[in-house]
């Protein structure tokens, strides 16, 4: 038996599902032409699985600042922010993004998932709770097990659930911190925020909201779903990437608690790993003077993400239950959804392709993310390929609805 024989299992999934033709873990894009079109073996290919909200890759001014980063600092910074790693526009970029989010403090992280591990593991301890939604990102459960605080978990966008469990530790001392997404990254659903605060508030506890896909995406000004529920008082901590709206790699925390300095010295995935070069730092301030100077990507976002939830559901698809730019089709059977997936990249269209049990309920999804640098015509040829091959497979009963975003 080898080292590797605990991944039998696994290792077994994945060949039957390469011996169905297809193999969506390792797909690999020959070019990338823009935001939303690529090519995958010789075929020009639309994108809609990339997270690229407001179409910013191929902003020619944010290219432009971080081809000249590099031209005067260098490729890397080849240290720790806590040593040879902070650079001026690491901190450029912190104002920057406390600014737009009006809060003290900021951290900037390697990766979203490292802020979320550097923040969660190191803001509650063993004589703490940690709170976490159920259907939470890996990034979220891989901080609360790099940290010693017991977990509880809640059931999916619940605070009723939560205010039970909350109740039941309400004489334990130690903080109390809850953990929600603003738009869960699978099904495209928003967390009811304005009742979790009430519960965090009922229980004295704090509230970090990750806000990866809704950063650019939600509230007037694009800081997210705690902007567009007018609750932004009441979140203690945003989490969030730049490898979404913001089209570059890392992640960061805004505050304004008083104290909040001090992780940059507890925090060991920020310690502990190499800053961010330059170049990135630069573009990500391009970005993000981009998303604030320029609103009407957002609007154009949310009228693709419309058109595009709209015209699937129309169709007869069993779409997530919100309209955001996450558009998920769920497929009961993932024989089905992984032929589907395949057809679809056949002709010209990839997605995601998320499955079981990463996926709840044993279910399959279809996974889209609108971008605002589609086009009328992409949507509309999206749609249209999904509906016929769904027909082909005899996914689609009819049925019409309007899409509440
Ligand atoms: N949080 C959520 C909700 C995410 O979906 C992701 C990435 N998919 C992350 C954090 C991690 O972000 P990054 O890609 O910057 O590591």
């Amino acid at each position: 038996m080898s080292i590797f024989g605990k991944f039998a299992a696994l290792s077994a999934r994945y060949d039957r599902l390469k011996q169905s033709g297809a193999d969506p873990f390792s797909v690999k894009f020959d070019d990338i032409l823009s935001s939303v079109e690529g090519v995958v073996r010789g075929k020009k290919t639309l994108l809609f699985g990339t997270n690229n909200y407001l179409g910013l890759t191929f902003d020619e001014v944010a290219m432009e600042m971080s081809a000249d980063a590099i031209r005067h600092h260098g490729t890397g910074t080849t240290g720790s922010r806590i040593a040879n790693g902070s650079y001026k526009v690491h901190a450029e970029l912190e104002r920057e993004l406390a600014d737009f989010y009006r809060r003290k403090h900021c951290m900037v992280f390697s990766t979203g998932y490292q802020a979320n591990l550097g923040m969660i593991s190191t803001l509650v301890g063993k004589d703490d709770h940690l709170f976490l939604d159920a259907d939470s990102h890996a990034s979220i459960y891989d901080g609360s097990r790099l940290g010693h605080a017991p977990v509880v978990r809640f059931r999916h966008n619940n605070p009723d659930d939560l205010a039970k469990r909350l109740r039941r530790l309400a004489d334990q001392p130690g903080d109390k911190l809850i953990v929600v997404e603003g738009i869960y990254s699978m099904l495209g659903d928003t967390a009811p925020l304005k009742e979790f605060v009430d519960v965090k508030r009922e229980y004295g506890a704090y509230l970090m909201v990750d806000e990866a896909h809704s950063m650019g995406v939600l509230g007037r000004d694009g800081r997210g779903l705690a902007e567009r529920e007018g609750v932004e008082d009441d979140v203690d901590f945003v989490v969030g990437t730049f490898s979404k709206s913001l089209a570059s790699v890392g992640g960061f925390c805004v505050s304004s608690l008083e104290g909040f300095e001090i992780l940059r010295l507890a925090s060991r995935p920020y310690m502990f790993t190499a800053s961010l070069p330059p170049s990135i730092m630069s573009s990500t301030i391009s970005a993000l003077k981009t998303l604030r100077r320029e609103p009407e990507r957002r609007t154009k976002l949310t009228a693709n993400s419309r058109r595009f939830y709209n015209g699937l559901r129309g169709a007869g698809f069993n779409v997530g239950p919100e309209c955001t730019p996450i558009v998920a089709v769920i497929i009961d059977n993932p024989d089905i959804a992984v032929a589907f997936w395949k057809r679809l990249l056949e002709e010209g269209m990839y997605l995601n392709l998320a499955l079981p049990p990463a996926t709840p309920n044993a279910s399959a999804f279809l996974r889209s993310s609108v971008s605002a640098a589609h086009s009328d015509e992409h949507i509309d040829f999206a749609i249209a390929l999904m509906t016929r091959i769904g027909r082909e497979f005899g996914l689609l009963p009819n049925e019409t609805n309007v899409c509440p975003f």
